[in-house]
């Protein structure tokens, strides 16, 4: 398979976070009643007249800044016409030739290494509503998506990505930056953030195009990776076999880990796209644009980069603590407050991230606080707690959001003071005699087990190094 490449190429649909829909004052809310948030416009009465989302096209100019792309100022919007039930106009707002923002990129990062991923056009559209099929040929269709305020981001051709690990970095990369502008909350799960990856294979050293296929309905990042390195694989097997790759949507189909065939594309739709009458060209002004730009936050790898040089934390704790920003933030405020940024990641990226996972939730809607944590981390390196009490004391502090320090008084001290400890030695000793004696008569992995068992009699509250020195004395003395 070494002696072929793949050629991939993305459409991104984001959903913007708006209050309102695109073209109507109706709410633009996941979830709801179907058919409970619509209204003439976003329904596609006769009659009726789009009024724009000023909000919309905000996000939009905040979204081309953050891509490093052109801005048009005088964009437009153009009607894309075709028929379908969740389109109940028979046609789509969308932006054709003149969108909002044109030639961007984005850096990604692999293994280490950066490179860039050129973005070919960014434009406003509006959502469809959404089919959901029945019984057999039965569908029902819920108009409360209709009309919401959607994003397309689309890569340049000829594209830059040439695997699955790539599209998966873009996706990730470009999710990470529409959360930290606030556009988008980039859940996939609700279909806020829809990616279609489109891929080819050519031999090494080619120039032209393989035949093309697209991916849609991926709704996770893992499906992104998964989905494109299957559809990778298939060509490259059906072009080694001799046979020929035809040009159509793929689905995917997440049990079996497997693309299928959708349908075939018979060349491109003719869409009929024209100019919308019933709205003006954007006038989007040179003001405007420095205005919203006053208000950019630091990017993420902007923030990546001061962490590592502000913190000195690990380029890899760096990556990982600015995926989102809410972390980065909860981060840098704990780091600030212990003065000790390793430990902060230690615990953020560690037990901190994993009791996350288990409930489903995000960082700021944790009992935890940044102040919290700092404490917690001072106990520690106060000595007052041991790096295992410290963990029973964390999932306490996750549990009930309680002071660390009202919860250490409660565990009681960490015992330090030699006498105490050398009776806890005295009685591991005499209960671990086999282990003791083979200990003294030289057998080394001896020792870390009986730290473990005077740790475990001492119920975690004994101080480790202390354990440790008076061990070894011990042992020397023996
Ligand atoms: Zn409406």
């Amino acid at each position: 398979m070494s002696n072929y490449e793949a050629v991939i190429g993305m459409e991104v649909h984001a959903e913007l976070l708006t209050d309102s829909k695109m073209f109507c004052s109706c709410r633009n809310e996941f979830g709801g009643e179907p058919n409970t948030r619509c209204c003439p416009v976003c329904l596609g009465m006769p009659g009726s007249l789009p009024v724009m989302n000023r909000k919309a096209v905000e996000h939009v100019i905040r979204t081309a800044i953050a891509l490093n792309c052109v801005i048009n100022p005088n964009a437009k919007f153009d009607r894309k016409n075709y028929f379908y039930p969740d389109l109940p106009k028979g046609y789509q707002i969308s932006e054709y030739d003149n969108p909002i923002g044109e030639s961007g990129w984005i850096e990604i990062d692999i293994n280490g290494v950066t490179s860039k991923v050129r973005i070919r056009r960014v434009h406003l559209e509006e959502d469809t509503g959404k089919l959901s099929h029945v019984i057999g040929d039965e569908s029902e269709v819920d108009y409360n998506r209709s009309g919401v305020p959607l994003m397309e981001i689309v890569t340049e051709f000829p594209p830059d990505m040439h695997s699955a690990e790539e599209a998966y970095a873009y996706v990730t990369a470009l999710r990470s930056i529409l959360t930290y502008i606030g556009v988008s909350d980039g859940k996939m799960e609700e279909g806020s953030m829809r990616c279609e990856p489109n891929l080819s294979v050519r031999p090494v050293g080619y120039e032209g195009f393989g035949v093309k296929t697209e991916i849609k309905n991926l709704n996770s990042f893992r499906a992104v990776l998964k989905g494109a390195q299957y559809e990778i694989d298939r060509q490259i097997r059906i072009l080694q076999s001799g046979g020929t790759i035809i040009q159509e949507t793929r689905g995917w189909n997440d049990a079996r880990q497997e693309t299928f065939s959708q349908r075939s594309k018979e060349g491109e739709q003719e869409y009929r796209y024209f100019p919308e009458p019933d709205l003006v060209p954007l006038d989007i002004t040179q003001e405007w644009i420095d205005e919203i730009r006053k208000t950019m936050p630091e990017l993420p790898r902007a923030m990546r980069e001061r962490f590592v040089s502000q913190y000195g934390i690990p380029e890899y704790d760096a990556g990982v603590l600015t995926q989102a920003r809410s972390v980065a933030l909860f981060f840098e405020q704990t780091a600030t407050l212990c003065g000790d940024p390793k430990a902060a990641s230690n615990w953020i990226m560690g037990d901190f991230a994993r009791l996350l996972n288990m409930e489903g939730i995000e960082i700021h809607q944790s009992k935890v606080t940044p102040t919290h944590l700092a404490e917690m981390i001072k106990l520690i390196s106060q000595d007052v707690i041991s790096g295992k009490m410290a963990k029973e004391l964390f999932e306490e502090m996750y549990e009930t959001g309680a002071d660390p320090r009202e919860l250490a008084k409660l565990m009681g001290p960490q015992i330090s003071d030699e006498s105490s400890l050398g009776a806890i030695l005295d009685e591991v000793i005499s209960s671990q005699r086999d282990v003791w004696d083979a200990l003294i008569a030289g057998d080394e992995k001896k020792f870390g087990y009986m730290v473990g068992q005077i740790m475990k009699v001492s119920k975690g509250k004994a101080n480790p190094q202390q354990v440790n020195r008076l061990l070894r004395e011990r042992v020397q003395s023996s």
